[in-house]
Parts: C-alpha cells; sequence; structure tokens
C-alpha cells in the first residue's frame, strides 16, 4: 500500500510516501520537508496566520515535488494521511483540506493522524524496529511525555511536563542568552565547545518519586547565572553545556524509572529533542548498562516531518481504518482516546 503523508500542524510542511509493500528504511519512498522558521524568525516565534498562509503556498509544489522523487503518479496511491491534531486550527484545516480533497478525487480512503502518534510511531520505520509493548519519550517543541506504549495505538500517559517542554525550554534558553530563534539546535552545538561542570543547574524534580516533568526553573537559573555573568563567549558556551546536562541527565533518570514503573527494557525516543546528540549518547549507554536497547529516527525524522503520518497513517489504513470524507481537525487531543490499531 503506497500512503501519501501529510504535516502541515504547526511551521513545517512536512510530504512523504510510506510503501508497506517496501521493508526498513526502503519502504519510504520519498520525503520532503520545507521549514517556515526564516518566515517567523523575525517575530521570534510561529505566527498562526502566517503559518497556515504559507501551508497553502508550499503543500501542492511539495506533494508534486515528493511524488516525482518517488517516481509515482497520483493515480498509484492507495491512501491517503493527513496530521488532524494536535496543532494549529488553521495549519491543519490546510493539511486536511488538500488531502480530504485529493482522497475525494482519486477514490481513496484518508485518516487523520493524530500529530503525537506519527512522532511516536517514527523510530518503526528504521530497520530492525522494536515490538510493543515499550515505553516512549516525546520529547518536542511542545509536549514532553512518558508513555506506556501497550500496542500499537493504545498509549497509557505515565508522566509529561507540568510547565515548559524539553524543546520549548531549549528555545527560551537560547533565546535569553541572545541566540535567533528557534534557539534549540544552535544551543546544542554551542554546547559542544563548553566545559562540562562550569556551571551546574539543578535536575528538576528527581530528588522526589514520580515520572512528571518540570524545565521552567532551569530557564530561571540560567538568567540569573547569565545575567550575573560575563557575558562572554566562553561563558555562554559553558552556561550552554550546563543546562544541557541538566536537561538530559533529568530526562535520563526519568526515562530508567518509567521502564522500572513499566517492567521494560525497551525504550523509543522521539521529536525534535530526539535529534540531540547528547541525549542519544546518554540513553544508549544507559540502554547497554540495562541489557536493554533505545530506538531513534534518524535525525531528520526526529522534528516535524510527512514520512512519520505517512507511515502512522498506513499502519491504520492497513488495518482497514479510515475516517468520513469531512475536512474535521482537532487541535487539542488526547493521545489515550486512540483506538489499537488492530492486526491486518
Ligand atoms: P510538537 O510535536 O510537540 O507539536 P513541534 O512539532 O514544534 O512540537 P518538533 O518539530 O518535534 O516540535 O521539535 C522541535 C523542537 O526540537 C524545538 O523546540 C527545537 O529547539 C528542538 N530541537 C531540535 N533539534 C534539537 C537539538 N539538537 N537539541 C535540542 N533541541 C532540539
Ligand atoms: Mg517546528
Ligand atoms: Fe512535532
Amino acid at each position: 500500500m503506497k500512503v501519501l503523508g501529510i504535516e502541515t500542524s504547526c511551521d513545517e510542511t512536512g510530504v512523504a510516501v510510506y510503501d508497506t509493500a517496501l521493508s526498513g528504511v526502503q519502504a519510504l519512498r520519498a520525503h520532503a520537508v520545507y521549514s517556515q522558521i526564516a518566515l517567523h524568525a523575525e517575530y521570534g516565534g510561529v505566527v498562526p496566520e502566517l503559518a497556515s498562509r504559507d501551508h497553502v503556498r508550499k503543500l501542492l509544489p511539495l506533494i508534486r515535488q515528493t511524488l516525482a522523487e518517488a517516481g509515482l503518479s497520483t493515480r498509484e496511491l492507495d491512501g491517503v494521511a493527513y496530521t488532524a491534531g494536535p496543532g494549529l486550527v488553521g495549519a491543519l484545516l490546510v493539511g486536511a483540506g488538500v488531502a480530504r480533497a485529493l482522497a475525494w478525487a482519486l477514490e481513496l480512503p484518508a485518516i487523520g493522524v493524530h500529530h503525537m502518534e506519527g512522532h511516536l510511531l517514527a523510530p518503526l520505520m528504521e530497520d530492525d524496529p522494536p515490538q510493543a509493548p515499550f515505553v516512549a519519550l516525546l520529547v518536542s517543541g511542545g509536549h514532553t511525555q512518558l508513555v506506556a506504549v501497550e500496542e500499537i495505538g493504545r498509549y497509557r500517559l505515565l508522566g509529561e511536563t507540568l510547565d515548559d517542554a524539553a524543546g520549548e525550554a531549549f528555545d527560551k534558553t537560547a533565546k535569553l542568552m541572545g541566540l535567533p530563534y528557534p534557539g534549540g539546535p544552535q544551543l546544542a552545538k554551542l554546547a559542544e565547545a563548553g566545559t562540562p561542570g562550569a556551571f551546574k543547574f539543578s535536575r528538576p524534580m528527581t530528588d522526589r518519586p514520580g515520572l512528571d516533568f518540570s524545565f521552567s526553573g532551569l530557564k530561571t537559573q540560567v538568567l540569573l547565572a547569565w545575567r550575573d555573568s560575563d557575558q562572554g563567549e566562553t561563558t555562554r558556551a559553558d552556561i550552554a553545556r550546563g543546562f544541557e546536562d541538566a536537561v538530559v541527565d533529568t530526562l535520563a533518570i526519568k526515562c530508567q524509572r518509567a521502564l522500572d514503573a513499566a517492567g521494560s527494557d525497551v525504550l523509543v525516543v522521539a521529536g525534535g529533542v530526539g535529534a540531540n546528540k547528547r541525549l542519544r549518547a546518554k540513553l544508549q549507554d544507559m540502554a547497554q548498562r540495562r541489557g536493554g536497547r533505545v530506538c531513534f529516527p534518524r535525525p531528520a525524522l526526529c522534528t516535524d516531518n510527512g514520512a512519520m503520518i505517512a507511515f502512522a497513517g498506513a499502519l491504520r489504513l492497513q488495518a482497514g481504518q479510515h475516517d468520513d470524507a469531512q475536512v474535521k481537525v482537532t487541535p487539542r487531543w488526547d493521545m489515550a482516546q486512540l483506538s489499537p490499531v488492530a492486526p491486518a
């Protein structure tokens, strides 16, 4: 089954074709992402109306480009998957509208995909994918969650952030040290040159039981350290390193706890912060010590993309699921409400 995936929940237009007849990394026939970062940079954050309009401009050309790269015509598709939520309502409606129109014109089944299920399943597109049950760490710009994956489609929330998401903390911390938007990846780059231990920040909420997170206090600690420093390049790198180590340690400690609580040794990590090199190394190390494994998507599939939507949609379409022919999105959507993907 060849499924076209469309992602427009926020500020990335993502399109992909996933072919279930092929295996491993071959199955992703083509994927392309157009990022709106430059468009929103001067505002220091995503402007919803500009995001919607840019999706309108970019989506059809990106679909044509992706199909051409896959060597497929629209007639050869078997289904369409699109992000139906959570996300910005106007942005979601662009993707849902185009997906629905295509599905109607081509007489194909179409399905609305939960964006976070897309992120969560992205590691399963890699070779030698893990089998449920496992524990998932979702670390993105809007979410930080630990989820028990009992089977594909059945998700139980173990813990989540009480304030900022991990990616949001990276972005806000970068901003307060003067890095341009969105600063997360740049802060991580800067941290590479920093001296570990030169600045030591706390590991929030690790001194008590539980699987919830809180990252907003860390941002304040950085603000104070930065304010009282010489604000030089070396200091900035040292603070970045101290901040990154604090976030990475905190995430690793809670992942370990979540694996213990779930009685599992398989951890799946997804979302933009999953691209962070130090997080990847730390969790690899932890998994090795436990005799378990940790699975990541390749870095390009950690941040928003159409591939994860094509893949998650393909699993459900293959199981015979699809949605009614109406343009409907769900800007706020709890993952625990999803239904299991019945075996094909
Ligand atoms: P959500 O999926 O929760 O709706 P989102 O789609 O905006 O949020 P993603 O695209 O998954 O989030 O990830 C973007 C986030 O990942 C940003 O906050 C960005 O700073 C962060 N990020 C990306 N690369 C890195 C990195 N190497 N280190 C740390 N953070 C990173
Ligand atoms: Mg984004
Ligand atoms: Fe995302």
